[in-house]
């Protein structure tokens, strides 16, 4: 053995002696610990050191919430005042909501199935406006015309506009056909993913509200479940939406009025209640926006969402996490 080889052993037989006391011997002294690395200096480097404790990483305020809707929270029960774990429970989850509400709350405006017609009003409007906002593109409406093509080159201009992935076909709008053969439906994805330089593993299912990401599994309806599955583990990441607003594409007439959309983006903001709390997820889809009528409303929207100061988010850093 060499003198850095027999250094190198003594290394870790001095260190193995520190970690036996250390484990074993309860009452071991400080005064001990120091003699011990005292006798160590000197020693070739990267091995004298004793290995301190990592601090415990403060669990994130979204773990919290976590345990707690998943039930792992352990309250205790004292039998002399005895407070229902329900109490506890409520008492918990109240403060935690005032935690969140420290925290600035995050909007994901996302327009589906573009480009089409409207397209043009979300690009300026976020321009102008200098909003951000998710757009999850259709292949196949891309090459329905110079027109569609102009709207996809200002899209992927737009420094407010991140691009995504809706499928290359939406399916022909047949979902079950679709999703019955998951290969062929990631072929679709993948082919939408080159045919539009896409960026991101980012996708959003046609005609289904499915959400696969980190540990979060949300499935609506089964047909779709395993579509989503092979993309997940294709590296995809899925997501879906908390809240819906339509509006009547060709005469600018909302289906859920403005004021309904915005008390229950704010319902979900304010109450914890989307997927993940302090951030919620409103789906549109481009051809909204085809009229005046449509665009006001829009505007709109924005003004409400912006007067609450709600931040506006890309998809890609969804959830904002505290
Ligand atoms: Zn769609």
């Amino acid at each position: 053995m060499n003198k850095r080889g027999w250094m190198m052993s003594m290394g870790w037989f001095g260190l193995a002696i520190v970690l036996f006391c250390f484990s074993s011997c309860q009452n071991i002294s400080s005064t001990t610990l120091d003699s011990l690395k005292n006798t160590r200096k000197g020693q070739p480097e990267g091995i004298d050191t004793i290995p301190e404790a990592e601090p415990e990483p403060t669990p994130l305020l979204l773990d919290k919430w976590d345990s707690l809707q998943k039930n792992l929270v352990i309250f205790p029960v004292d039998s002399l005042r005895p407070v229902d774990v329900k109490v506890q429970k409520r008492l918990l989850r109240d403060s935690l909501r005032k935690e969140f509400n420290k925290h600035p709350k995050h909007v994901f405006l996302t327009f589906d199935d573009g480009p089409l017609v409207g397209s043009a009003a979300i690009d300026s409007i976020a321009r102008a406006r200098k909003i951000k906002v998710s757009a999850f593109l259709v292949g196949r409406h891309a090459g329905m015309g110079k027109g569609r093509q102009r709207d996809l080159e200002r899209y992927k201009a737009n420094p407010y506009v991140a691009c995504y992935n809706h499928s290359f076909t939406h399916a022909y709008n047949r979902f079950n056909t679709f999703y019955s053969n998951p290969t062929s439906a990631l072929a679709d994805f993948e082919k939408n993913e080159v045919d539009l330089r896409l960026e991101h593993k980012i996708v959003r299912l046609p005609g289904r509200n499915i959400w696969i990401y980190d540990n979060v599994r949300k499935i609506d309806l089964k047909s779709g479940a395993s579509t989503a599955d092979l993309l997940y583990s294709n590296g995809y990441r899925v997501y879906g939406w908390d809240v819906e607003w339509r509006i009547q594409s060709t005469t600018g007439i909302p289906v859920q009025p403005l004021n309904e959309v915005f008390n229950r983006m704010r319902n979900f903001m304010n109450n914890k209640s989307s997927m993940r709390p302090n951030n919620v997820v409103l789906l549109m889809h481009d051809d909204m926006f085809q009229t005046r009528k449509g665009k006001q409303l829009l505007l709109q929207l924005l003004d409400s969402l912006q007067k609450q100061d709600y931040k506006f988010e890309f998809i890609e850093d969804y959830p904002i996490k505290y």
